[in-house]
């Protein structure tokens, strides 16, 4: 760089599925500034068991009480449902159960091809079936159930170093032994290249001065800042970006989705599928996936979960809704229609055959909380913005990499996708 030139500068939102990669791929040519509204991720660190006794008394009666033993999770309620997310660094990742799924089906349909992304991002990350060398007697009978009945179970990809998965169960609630990755690791990557981030900080909006973004408002510790920069990318997630540019004065649609997710559940004395690796492999059905799954929001704030995890057999359905939904920060706006009820239903009624086929009869099985963690498109891509990635109402140095652009709901994992996706923008940032 010559003597007086000023590199510059990039603000990131976000440090989760979308914000590390953008973070990454743009310091050095950029000079990135990384803000994030939460700090340090606190995994789960109490001993499930003692804690689980407290259940009858009734201490755990809302589902947004679960801040008290994961500091990173924030749960909100809509009419219909619990939505998860997580506000910290790594983002919602850090409580992922470490699925690693290419789903960019509608993506493509639009032009969009990332075919050199995923490479390049099975190239970098740890994602491997190995755990299924470890499975658990439990984990082969549920595969072989699945099997008999013409599911098609696949063996999950997972960001994972396998042979440091100690099989806990705890994926979800934060990895004991450091096995599951998050991205947390491409944060510190984008720090070792010259980043600077700043947690903590929350966005409250943009400062815009005709189709130029100028300056990030933030709230740190109670206190305004403004961030100047020549390019912002906002990665806050599909519930926290749509926010940020609404309250700039840049409206979203009504089409969000959230990928609704209910267990079946139902009593397996001894089954011990707590201590397997959660969803170790996923049968794709029309419109919605099957996997073995053991719910802490349900153990924990449902009053039918009342058996002891080790002796609980449960099957995770997680659908793929309309897209219709909307938050504006104060509520989420976010009901099941009459086609999700169908297809929830059918769902519901073909787990229930797995688990009888598991030995949990019909007439002692119960349903979890129906919560949903995968919000997104409230600002979806469209074919026009293939080769652009960049909506035309946004100001032209205002990107968003996350979950917010995804054009559909995946009804399936979508870090991966969102991931080879917020690459993809870096790499049209770059070459501008
Ligand atoms: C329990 C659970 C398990 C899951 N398991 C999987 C899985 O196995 N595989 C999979 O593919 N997907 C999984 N998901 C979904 C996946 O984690 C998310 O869909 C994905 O992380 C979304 O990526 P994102 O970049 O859009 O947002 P996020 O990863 O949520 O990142 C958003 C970031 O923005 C920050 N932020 C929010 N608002 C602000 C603000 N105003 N100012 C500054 N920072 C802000 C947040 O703190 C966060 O760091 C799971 C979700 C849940 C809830």
């Amino acid at each position: 760089m010559s003597k007086g030139h000023r590199r510059k500068r990039a603000i990131v939102v976000g440090t989760g599925a979308g914000g590390s990669v953008m973070a990454r791929a743009l310091q050095g040519e950029y000079q990135v500034t990384i803000l994030e509204a939460g700090g340090e991720f606190a995994p789960f660190s109490m001993p499930i068991d003692k804690l689980a006794g407290f259940r009858r008394t009734g201490m755990f009666f809302d589902e947004r009480m679960i801040r008290m033993l994961i500091p990173n999770m924030l749960v909100e309620k809509t009419k219909d449902m619990v939505i998860v997310r997580g506000i910290g660094l790594g983002g919602t990742t850090t409580l992922a159960t470490g699925n690693a799924v290419r789903y960019d089906g509608a993506l493509k349909e639009l032009g969009i091809d990332l075919d050199e992304q995923f490479d390049d991002l099975y190239r970098e990350l740890p994602i491997t079936t190995d755990h299924q060398r470890n499975w658990t007697e439990t984990t082969r009978d549920m595969y072989r159930v699945f099997e008999e009945m013409g599911l098609d179970p696949v063996v999950t990809p997972k960001f994972l170093n396998a042979s440091k998965c100690v099989g806990c169960g705890h994926c979800a609630i934060g990895c004991p032994t450091g096995a599951k990755w998050d991205t947390r690791m491409l944060i510190d990557e984008a720090l070792g290249k010259g980043a600077r981030l700043v947690t903590g900080c929350r966005v409250v909006g943009l400062e815009i001065s005709g189709m130029q973004v100028t300056g990030v408002h933030t709230i740190r510790k109670g206190r305004k800042v403004l961030y100047r920069a020549d390019l912002v990318v906002l990665a806050a997630g599909g519930l926290g970006t749509p926010v940020i540019l609404e309250k700039s004065g840049i409206p979203c649609e009504k089409s969000l989705f959230v990928d609704p997710v209910l267990c079946v559940a139902g009593p397996a004395p001894g089954i011990g599928q707590d201590r397997q690796l959660l969803m170790p492999f996923i049968s794709q059905q029309d419109g919605y996936i099957l996997s073995p799954y053991m719910d802490y929001l349900s153990f924990f704030f449902n009053k039918s979960w009342r058996l002891p995890m080790k002796d609980m057999a449960s099957i995770m359905i997680k659908l793929s809704d309309e897209e219709k939904g909307y938050t504006d920060g104060r509520k989420i706006d976010k009901v099941m229609s009459p086609a999700d009820h169908k297809k929830m239903a059918e769902a519901v009624s073909l787990s229930r055959d797995i688990l009888e086929k598991i030995g949990v009869p019909r007439d002692k099985q119960f349903l979890g909380t129906l919560n949903a963690g995968h919000p997104g498109g409230m600002l979806p891509l469209t074919a026009a913005e293939k080769d652009s990635l960049h909506n035309p109402a946004l100001p032209d140095n205002l990107y968003i990499a996350d979950a917010t652009i995804l054009p559909k709901s995946l009804g399936n994992p979508p870090i991966l996708t969102i991931m080879a996706l917020s690459k993809k923008i870096a790499t049209v940032l770059l070459q501008k």
